[in-house]
């Protein structure tokens, strides 16, 4: 693999895979992409996108930030069936197809997700989704189990000042924090 479409959730849950993948795959052409409908409010929205952008500055890449917010369309599939852990394959599908269909546009034979950072994020969906859409689009899903680096990737996101979240999301996960 040259190249890799990454769907990028936050700061914090991109400090580790990006100094995972500057040691072990230094070779590797990413290309970031925040899609992230599912940030509730607009202001929070703001902060995690303002703090991956610090962070991907301080590794000399881009983040491509060009892909709208429009979190009515997403609260609107999200309502269909808002119980977790429903909400949140719904949540991840419609991320990752929307990943998906752009990583193929740009002409990558793969995509992976930061989302596979997190003890919080529900792996077996994210599993599930991100090999569906990938399959639909005729890509590859790169799955990396970037549990493991928990503690390192807070240990950056503290050492550069990034804005840790309290709440995965979306408006139910600010209330249940
Ligand atoms: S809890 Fe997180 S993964 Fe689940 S629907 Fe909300 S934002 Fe998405």
């Amino acid at each position: 693999m040259e190249k890799l479409f990454l769907h990028v959730c936050c700061g914090p849950c991109a400090s580790y895979p990006l100094e995972f993948f500057q040691i072990e795959r230094p070779s590797l052409n990413l290309e970031l992409w925040f899609h992230n409908p599912n940030i509730h409010p607009k202001a929070e929205f703001n902060r995690r996108r303002d703090s991956l952008a610090f962070l991907a500055l301080h590794h000399g890449l881009k983040v491509d930030f060009s892909s709208p917010y429009e979190p009515e369309k997403f609260m609107a599939e999200l309502m269909k069936n808002p119980a977790p852990p429903e909400r949140c394959r719904t949540c991840y599908a419609l991320r990752f197809e929307a990943a998906a269909a752009e990583a193929a546009a740009r002409g990558h034979q793969a995509f992976g997700t930061t989302l596979a950072f997190s003890r919080r994020q529900k792996h077996d969906l994210i599993m599930e989704e991100g090999g569906r859409a990938a399959k639909k689009h005729g890509l590859e899903f790169y799955y990396e189990d970037w549990r493991p680096g928990w503690h390192r990737g807070h240990e950056i996101a503290r050492e550069l000042g990034l804005y840790r979240q309290n709440y995965c999301g979306c408006i139910f996960s600010e209330f249940e924090r």
